[in-house]
């Protein structure tokens, strides 16, 4: 089947079987087009709440479906299982309860992207658009930040009169653009505006013209003048930019901007899900999931 038969296929068997797609914004572009909703993990959880569907096929990293199902009662099915972020398998859980329990005067906020294991442990969750926002108005002054230690960084340079320490994992994908990088597109575009990601470097971050979440970058991208603008964050963004911004050009800061988990999900994969029940239903154990339900309830109070 070509993909212009599959895509009228899945719009078909959608409306019959009630479904619906959510797809995060680092998705292919194919999937993106597939999608009833595109956008960060808060804008999907809001999705997910408004909408009355039956099911909701979720097309990202496991920690988004995990989340969606946290928030709802929806079936969620992810269809290709083994999309996992690399930053969150290098978080030990164990050692994390360790950490806790010996100091107890640290409140443990935790990225809205990690894995349900973490929300569960977590005081609360943030998302990355409204981390420094959150954290600032908490009461505790001592904050142990998970999951990506850059954004930690840079939220510790945001947030005044509290002690902040971050865990010690990372986004492989924002981590390896270099300072380099920015100078290069400096000396080759000077004109043109560098807009990157709080999950990159400090130094990169310094260097850039802004820095935010993904829909900060939207946000910021929709209200500047220039007609090129380039990108330090995953690839898949430019999919979103370039369909909300049809007068400006995008360009990639560094080619290492590729989340390999983020692409693991076909239109084919979708496809096989909604015909053949190849995804996994999501499942987490009913404690697990109530608790991590607290840590975003919790997030959600400050929004
Ligand atoms: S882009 Fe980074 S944080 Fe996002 S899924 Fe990939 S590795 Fe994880």
């Amino acid at each position: 089947m070509n993909d212009k038969n599959m895509i009228d296929e899945i719009i078909k068997i959608k409306e019959e079987k009630g479904i619906k797609i959510f797809a995060h914004n680092y998705q292919n572009y194919e999937v993106q087009q597939i999608a009833d909703y595109v956008g960060d993990y808060l804008q999907l959880i809001e999705a997910s709440k408004e909408s009355d569907c039956k099911a909701i096929i979720s097309c990202g990293v496991k920690s988004l479906a995990e989340t969606l199902k946290t928030v709802s009662d929806k079936n969620i099915v992810m269809p290709v299982s083994e999309a996992v972020c690399p930053m969150n398998k290098k978080i030990n859980i164990d050692e994390l309860v360790s950490f806790k329990n010996m100091h107890p005067q640290f409140t443990i906020v935790s990225s809205l992207n990690s894995q349900v294991e973490l929300k569960a442990i977590s005081d609360i969750c943030v998302p990355t658009s409204k981390a420094v926002e959150i954290i600032e108005k908490l009461d505790s002054e001592n904050i142990l930040f998970v999951s990506d230690m850059n954004l930690g960084n840079y939220i510790s340079k945001k947030v005044k009169n509290k002690n902040i320490m971050s865990w010690t994992a990372y986004c492989n994908i924002h981590d390896k653009v270099t300072k380099q990088e920015v100078i290069n597109m400096k000396e080759k575009h000077p004109n043109v505006p560098i807009i990157v990601h709080t999950q990159c470097r400090e130094d990169v971050i310094k260097l850039a013209d802004y820095a935010g979440s993904t829909s900060q970058i939207i946000e910021y991208v929709k209200n500047l003048k220039d007609k090129k603008v380039i990108i330090g964050t995953e690839t898949g963004i430019l999919h979103v930019l370039r369909r909300l911004n049809k007068d400006k050009k995008f360009d990639l800061l560094s080619p290492s901007l590729i989340c390999m988990d983020m692409k693991k999900t076909s239109l084919d994969d979708v496809y096989r899900c909604m015909t053949d029940d190849t995804g996994e239903i999501i499942k987490i154990d009913e404690d697990i999931r109530l608790k991590a339900l607290n840590s975003i309830d919790n997030m959600m109070k400050y929004l």
